[in-house]
């Protein structure tokens, strides 16, 4: 069974993932006893403090996948970028510096500040789909802004863009609002795909398979099942049946007189 993980930190030494090859086959071996088999390795790029040219990343992709192979760690691993939006992104799609999700091109995993929606993100998102690239968009249940106003991914779902909620939000370990902003997404039709943005950070586990059980759980075997062949089809360039988008009741305000 291919399970696809299309967002994760397991390059060695590139970013605040993993720290060294040690760490990273750790995380690897992790990764397939979550029943992941193919990764999508998506170090940070151009988020104001890591730059991961698309050459070096393909060239450490290959030296690690032959590092699995030594260790006979099952895991096939391609390579990608964690993209953040930002003002010379088309710029660097014109420089061809930039790795999608799947060899055709057509979707980039894409990432807003942890606070912020840029003013510009629509126009950003227009100018990307005019060039036929769809945005899949990281973790927007972390995002404090959309979690005020969850308006703000839901109008970006509605233009097409997908969206990849991370597995352990989901669960529980960034903490109860996280965990049910997730489930509100998912609710709603606002989520595609889990991924694991696995780092090697105190607390943070790989969390696929408490994630599917979970989802299993709370809404069924084939929305799991949908969200495992989503990953499929983003990975494989196919195009992805878009959800029955709902929206979402801002988080009531409570004031306290006394
Ligand atoms: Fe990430």
């Amino acid at each position: 069974m291919v399970m696809v993980d299309l967002h994760c930190h397991l390059l060695p030494g590139v970013d605040d993932g993993s720290k060294n090859m040690k760490i990273s086959l750790r995380l690897a071996r992790e990764a397939t006893e979550n029943g992941v088999t193919h990764a999508l390795l998506t170090p940070h790029h151009m988020n104001g403090r890591y730059v991961n040219h698309k050459q070096d990343v393909i060239r450490r992709t290959e030296e690690f996948q032959e590092q699995l192979k030594i260790h006979d760690i099952p895991l096939v691993v391609f390579p990608g970028q964690e993209v953040r939006i930002n003002g010379q992104l088309l710029e660097a799609l014109d420089k061809d510096d930039i790795l999608f999700a799947d060899t055709a091109g057509k979707y980039i995993i894409l990432e807003f500040p942890d606070d912020d929606v840029p003013y510009y993100t629509n126009q950003m998102v227009f100018d990307l789909q005019q060039r036929g690239i769809i945005p899949v968009i990281v973790h927007p249940e972390r995002n404090t802004k959309i979690i005020a106003q969850p308006d703000l991914i839901y109008q970006l779902l509605e233009k097409g863009c997908l969206s990849q909620i991370t597995a352990s939000s989901y669960v529980g370990t960034f903490g109860k609002r996280v965990e049910n902003f997730s489930r509100q997404l998912i609710e709603a039709g606002q989520g595609y795909v889990f991924a694991s943005d696995a780092h090697d950070l105190p607390g943070r586990k790989y969390e696929m398979w408490q994630a599917f059980d979970k989802l299993h759980h709370e809404f069924g075997s084939e929305l799991a099942e949908q969200y495992q062949k989503n990953s499929r089809l983003i990975i494989n360039g196919r195009n992805v049946p878009l959800n029955n988008l709902k929206t979402i009741k801002k988080r009531k305000k409570y004031f306290w007189l006394f």
